[in-house]
């Protein structure tokens, strides 16, 4: 069996606003693999983006710990754990996340820039990405000129052109109607099967659900259940 991408053990955040305390997330324990869609479900206020943001080092846990790729996370300084975000994590959100003025080209270089990464090389990466989505036509075109989906894919462009070892999605068709959403999670299968990128989709579409190859049950913080995919998940992750 591969070693998991990422391991978390008995990870817990809890909030304090004013007198009262939020468990958002609970004592939780799972390991993501590679070379699989593992989707993370529950319903709203259940700790699934708390949850992201913890595993992806943008939020600080409050017991508990993240090994990412090996590493662990939160004895890392700050600096560190911008690096390994830059480096091996790629985001896609639901409200997309594009900046307005950008074109679809220049938004999917924004990360690259954030790198320092050379113009040509940058220029190359950004093209290559945008035919992966089948948007070279859209390349000059800006996020209010795009579909919502154009957007999303234009998103996940984004985020594939760092060639990251994980993309991290938050209710990626969230804002979607369903025919769109079914498009993006086609996108997320190539990621998977084709860029060999361990995807981990935050969702309560149920079309989501279906698609994963790996379901994380999530209820008031804790983790409640997990299902495999048999024949999927043990083709792709587990030979
Ligand atoms: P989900 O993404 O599943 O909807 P969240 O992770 O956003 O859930 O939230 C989990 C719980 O934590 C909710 O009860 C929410 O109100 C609370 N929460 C989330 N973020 C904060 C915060 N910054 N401060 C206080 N409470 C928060
Ligand atoms: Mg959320």
């Amino acid at each position: 069996m591969r070693a998991p991408i990422i391991q978390v053990r008995d990870l817990t955040r809890v909030y304090h606003t004013g007198s009262a305390e939020v468990r958002a997330v609970n004592g939780i324990t799972l390991d993501i693999f590679s070379g699989a869609m593992t989707a993370i479900v529950g319903r709203s206020g259940s700790g699934k983006t708390t949850f992201l943001n913890l595993i992806s080092g943008l939020d600080q846990p409050t017991s508990g710990e993240v090994l990412f790729d090996g590493e662990a996370l939160h004895p890392m300084n700050e600096a560190q754990r911008l690096r390994l975000r830059q480096q091996k994590i790629g985001f896609v959100f639901q409200s997309f996340g594009l900046l307005p003025l950008l074109t679809a080209a220049e938004n999917i270089g924004v990360p690259l820039r954030m790198r320092q990464m050379a113009a040509k090389e940058r220029d190359g990466r950004v093209t290559e990405a945008l035919s992966w989505v089948g948007l070279l036509d859209r390349a000059q075109h800006r996020p209010y000129e795009l579909s919502g989906g154009e957007q999303q894919r234009v998103a996940i462009a984004r985020a594939l052109a760092v060639r990251p070892q994980v993309i991290l999605a938050d209710e990626p068709t969230g804002q979607l109607d369903s025919a769109t959403g079914r498009r993006i999670l086609d996108l997320l299968r190539r990621l998977v099967v084709e860029a060999e990128i361990t995807v981990v989709v935050v969702t309560h579409d149920p079309q989501t659900m279906e698609e994963a190859d790996v379901v994380h049950e999530l209820h008031d913080g804790q983790l409640i259940a997990t299902r495999h995919k048999a024949s999927r998940f043990s083709t792709a992750a587990l030979n």
